[in-house]
């Protein structure tokens, strides 16, 4: 099925035309280097991703255009402007040099989506560091993992979350200042902390931005991969071309826009969507730090006349499920385009958008390590459901074999994408052998499998490797089997994604229990909450089925292939390498 996708019909103000209506010309003339023109660069030369978010609007005589609408859990607005978030970036850029942190130091937020966590993303990046934003969800090993690695001299968290820190606080070393910021109510610094409002009400409000090459680190985003620890993806200042171009091209971006990522900033999306591509296209931006509900959600739609959607497809089914009348109780006419990333969407998903909406959602694929949208269904084009789409201009994706050859279009394959563009990660922190080994015949492997069929769109197939999507984030299984194997009672721990209708997968681990130890209900409900403690809700296992032993290999690691097999009733295929019991 295609739709022929127009302006919505009614909502006149903003049938402007799309940004990229002429895909084959778009991309035979598009060129990244030519972007750059369209973008300001620091005064004094150098690029910095927040000047271009930010000063550059206030310097074109734009600062009293509101940048973020701001929501909080309990239904307070406030409006930031584009001269506001400049004034509080400064100020707490200005905070880090007082402090004594150097260019290129790690500082990371652990915050809830308040204003004072996008200030002191801006604010970071203006003192040359680089910026780690962690997932408000997460547990104090999946804190301390991330910070151990990337060697944080700096935390801004908020007093309801600092007690996961504290339980970690002692294997960092190299973590010395502690930030405590809460919107709501300044709270009184403890001892070995710092208070934010302090902080802030005694720093200047101007700022000289430090000067920053396009190469200069700028950001990372921990992912998860099969084994070892999650990975810090580096990204640097130059991957604010990706970020305005494919605001502009695929989210179609334009300056009347009241746009909505429904990302968290723990994540690339909330950050390269839900503050980059955004405010470098000078748009204004819904943050809603509530959590999710359909009313809610359609409520903030309705209330901020939100122009351009972009949200998930567990996010898509949760609606789906809620029911077509609860969308009928709000006025949603304000939409004008609407999209999906993160997972698969199902072709079902797209048809009921546009019957319940009045739009279809435009599925778009990318993940961390390309820092921006690779392929997309484009506002101008006809989509087809159930694909991700065709390549950003200036992309070039394509699906290859063992040998990195191209192969025939309807063929799957490993989906691929050749290296140079801004946004790509330029290596994972402190592990350049890793960055390495993810390349084959000049192509950067994105670990997905795909085909790409006659016309040139891309279908994703699955996974290469054992790494689950939950929800649209990544659990690499290591991390929960060796949060599992720190409870006494376990001798071994295999974990695999199990198929979910809303979530996509959930995380299901199979346990072998010590001497001693008897596989009862009581045990495994304090596994999962022993687990939740460590790594968060969405990270530790849903599911725990207690077996005798693992199937492992001869050389003994966990068949999780096999496990997966096993649970979904599935062909067991190759076994030769398992290890006789
Ligand atoms: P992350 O690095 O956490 O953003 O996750 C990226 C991964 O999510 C990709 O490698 C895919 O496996 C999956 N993903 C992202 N977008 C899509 C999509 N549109 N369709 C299918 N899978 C997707």
């Amino acid at each position: 099925m295609e739709y022929e996708l127009i302006s919505k019909p009614g909502a006149d103000e903003f049938a402007v035309r799309p940004n990229l209506d002429d895909y084959e010309g778009t991309r035979a003339a598009f060129d990244y280097e030519r972007v750059i023109d369209e973008l300001d660069g620091l005064p004094g030369g150098g690029l910095n991703i927040a000047y271009e978010s930010l000063d550059r609007h206030v310097a074109a005589g734009n600062g009293e255009k509101p940048c973020i609408l701001w929501e909080s859990k309990d239904g307070r607005s406030e409006t930031y402007t584009y001269a506001d978030m400049a004034r509080l970036s400064n100020q707490f850029a200005n905070v880090l040099q007082q402090l004594g942190v150097e260019k290129g130091s790690r500082v990371f937020v652990f915050m809830d989506r308040t204003p004072e966590l996008y200030a002191a993303v801006f604010g970071t990046l203006k003192a040359g560091c680089i910026i780690g934003p962690l997932f408000s969800a997460f547990g104090p090993d999946a804190i301390r993992d991330r910070l151990e690695n990337s060697g944080a001299v700096v935390l801004v968290t908020t007093p309801k979350l600092k007690a996961k820190v504290y339980e970690v606080r002692d294997d960092l070393p190299e973590l010395k200042h502690l930030i405590i910021a809460d919107h709501a109510e300044p709270p009184e610094a403890a001892e070995g902390e710092l208070s934010w409002n302090e902080l802030m009400a005694a720093a200047p409000e101007t700022f000289e931005i430090v000067a920053t090459g396009p190469e200069d680190p700028a950001i990372m985003h921990y992912t998860s991969g099969t084994t070892g620890k999650p990975k810090g993806a580096v990204h640097v200042h130059k991957a604010v071309l990706g970020h305005y171009a494919t605001g502009k091209f695929v989210l179609d971006m334009h300056p009347d826009d009241i746009y909505w990522c429904t990302a968290d900033p723990g994540w690339v999306t909330g950050t390269s969507y839900g503050m980059f591509a955004p405010c470098t296209n000078g748009v204004t931006s819904v943050i809603y730090e509530g959590g999710f509900s359909a009313r809610a959600w359609y409520g903030v739609i309705e209330k901020y006349k939100v122009t351009v959607w972009y949200t998930a497809p567990t996010a898509i089914r949760m609606l789906m499920k809620a029911g077509d009348d609860v969308p009928k109780r709000h006025d949603l006419s304000s939409l004008r385009y609407i999209m999906s990333v993160g997972e698969p969407l199902n072709p079902e998903a797209v048809v009921w958008s546009e019957q319940a909406l009045g739009l279809p959602f435009h599925d778009n694929w990318w993940q961390t390590e390309t820092g921006s949208i690779m392929i997309a269904n484009y506002a101008g084009q006809a989509i087809k459901p159930g694909s991700m789409g065709q390549p950003m201009p200036g992309i070039e994706p394509g699906i290859i074999d063992d040998e990195g050859n191209v192969v025939e279009p309807g063929t799957e394959g490993d989906l691929a994408v050749r290296p140079g563009w801004p946004s790509m990660f330029r290596t994972y922190w402190r592990n350049e052998e890793l960055y390495n080994s993810c390349f084959r015949n000049g192509w950067y492997i994105t670990g997905d499998r795909a085909r790409m069929d006659e016309d040139g769109y891309y279908w994703f197939v699955g996974r290469s490797d054992d790494v689950i999507n939950t929800a649209g984030h990544l659990v690499g299984p290591f991390e929960v089997e060796s949060a599992l194997l720190e409870h006494p009672a376990v001798a071994e721990a295999g974990v695999i994604g199990k198929p979910d209708p809303i979530a996509m997968e959930i995380v299901k681990a199979f346990v072998s229990l010590k001497e001693g130890y008897e596989a009862t209900p009581e045990l495994r409900r304090e596994l999962i909450g022993f687990a939740r403690g460590k790594l968060g809700p969405g990270v530790a296992p849903r599911e725990i089925d207690f077996i005798d032993s693992l199937p492992k290999t001869r050389s003994g690691k966990i068949m999780r292939r096999l496990l997966k097999a096993r649970e979904l009733g599935l062909d067991e295929g190759d076994t030769s390498t398992l290890e006789d019991d």
